[in-house]
C-alpha cells in the first residue's frame, strides 16, 4: 500500500474573463494555477507559501473541489482505493467529502453568529449524514475536548469568544467528521503571535494523535517552517521550489525563496540574513511575464531568463527548483539547528 495520500498532476485553474458583449464571450483567462504537480504523504504536513495572488488558496480549494479545476488530475488513496476526484459524480463527491476538510483563515467571519458552538461543530456530521441523535452530541463533545474547548462553551454563540478560541471551534468543526486530509488556509494569519503558537501546537498535537494529513497554506515562511515536513514555494500560479523544510532553509535553490526568507523578521538571531530586494509587485496572472515568470523581480536575471522558461529539476533527492542557474547560484541559507524549531512554538 502506497504511503501517498494525495497525488496532483498538472493541475490548472484558469478563470475566464468575459467581455461586455451581449453573449459575454471569453476574452482572456486568469491563470491562477498553471500546471502544478506534487504529492502529499499520509500523516505529512506540506507547507505551501507565496505572496498574495500566487495561487495558493486556489490550489487548496481546487483539491477540495470547492473550485472546479480546468485541467489535471487529483487522486486520493483512501481505504485501499485510488480515487480520481475528477471522475466522481456530484453525488459521489458529496459522499467523499467526509474525508476532506478546510480550516479557514478568519475565525471571525467563518463562524455563523446565529448558531451555537455545538451546532457549528456538528454541521459536517449533520450535513453529510454521518451521525444522528445522541451520537452527534458525543462526537461534538469529543471534538471540543480534543481542541481544549470547555463543554460549557457549546451552548454559547461565537461572539462570546476570542480569536484563538474561535479558531479552536473552527478546528473542532474540521475534525469532527474524522477527515483524512485538512487544508489549513492561512489558519493562523489573523491571530496574534502568541495565539498563533498555541494553534500551531494544537494542530501538531492533533496530527500526532489522529494522523491527519495537512496542506498548510500561509504567506509567512517562518510559520510554515514550524509545522511542515516539506515546503513548496509558489509564484504566479506555479511552484518554483519544493524541498524538505530543513533543506529549503539551509540551501534554497530559487532566488524567490531566498527573497522570502530574507524578509523573515529577525526574532531569532539564527535566522538573520542580508535582505534580498524583491522588486515591485507580483505581476498579473492574466499575462504572466515571458520566459521565467520571476524575471521582472529577480536580482539575478540574465537575458535568457526573459525568453526561455526554466525546467522543473530535481537538484538533490527530494529538492526541486525551476531556475536556469540552479546549479551555479550560491544563495543564502539559514543556519539553524532545526528550521522547525520555532521562535513561535519552541518545538522541534
Ligand atoms: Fe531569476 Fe533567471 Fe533564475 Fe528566473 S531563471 S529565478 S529570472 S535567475
Amino acid at each position: 500500500m502506497s504511503d501517498t495520500l494525495l497525488e496532483i498532476k498538472d493541475l490548472k485553474v484558469h478563470f475566464p474573463i468575459r467581455n461586455d458583449s451581449l453573449f459575454g464571450g471569453v476574452e482572456n483567462y486568469v491563470k491562477a494555477v498553471d500546471g502544478v504537480s506534487f504529492h502529499i504523504e499520509k500523516g505529512e504536513t506540506l507547507g505551501l507559501v507565496g505572496e498574495s495572488g500566487s495561487g495558493k488558496t486556489t490550489i487548496g480549494r481546487s483539491i477540495l473541489r470547492a473550485i472546479e479545476p480546468t485541467g489535471g488530475k487529483v487522486t486520493f488513496n483512501v481505504d485501499d482505493e485510488s480515487i480520481d476526484l475528477s471522475q466522481l459524480s456530484d453525488k459521489e463527491m458529496r459522499k467523499f467529502r467526509k474525508h476532506l476538510q478546510l480550516i479557514f483563515q478568519d475565525p471571525y467571519s467563518s463562524l455563523n453568529p446565529r448558531m451555537t458552538v455545538r451546532d457549528i461543530i456538528a454541521e459536517p456530521l449533520v450535513a453529510q449524514k454521518l451521525a444522528k441523535g445522541k451520537e452527534v452530541d458525543e462526537r461534538v463533545q469529543e471534538a471540543a475536548a480534543l481542541c481544549k474547548l470547555n463543554v460549557e462553551f457549546l451552548r454559547r454563540f461565537p461572539h462570546a469568544f476570542s480569536g484563538g478560541q474561535r479558531q479552536r471551534i473552527g478546528i473542532a468543526r474540521a475534525l469532527v467528521s474524522n477527515p483524512q486530509f485538512i487544508v489549513c488556509d492561512e489558519s493562523v494569519s489573523a491571530l496574534d503571535v502568541s495565539i498563533q503558537a498555541e494553534i500551531l501546537n494544537l494542530l501538531m498535537d492533533l496530527q500526532e494523535k489522529l494522523g491527519f494529513t495537512y496542506l498548510f497554506i500561509a504567506h509567512d515562511l517562518s510559520v510554515v517552517a514550524h509545522i511542515s515536513k516539506r515546503v513548496a514555494v509558489m509564484y504566479l500560479g506555479q511552484f518554483v521550489e519544493l524541498a524538505p523544510t530543513k533543506s529549503l532553509f539551509h540551501a534554497p535553490k530559487h532566488p524567490y525563496t531566498e527573497a522570502l526568507m530574507s524578509a523573515i523578521p529577525e526574532v531569532n538571531p539564527d535566522i538573520a540574513m542580508t535582505p534580498v530586494e524583491l522588486k515591485g509587485e507580483i505581476p498579473s496572472p492574466i499575462n504572466p511575464p515571458s520566459g521565467c515568470r520571476f524575471h521582472t523581480r529577480c536580482t539575478y536575471t540574465q537575458d535568457i531568463c526573459k525568453i526561455k522558461e526554466p525546467v522543473w529539476k530535481e537538484v538533490e533527492p527530494g529538492h526541486f527548483a525551476s531556475c536556469h542557474f540552479v546549479d551555479t547560484l550560491n544563495l543564502q541559507g539559514v543556519e539553524m539547528s532545526s528550521p522547525a524549531k520555532s521562535p513561535l512554538t519552541g518545538k522541534n
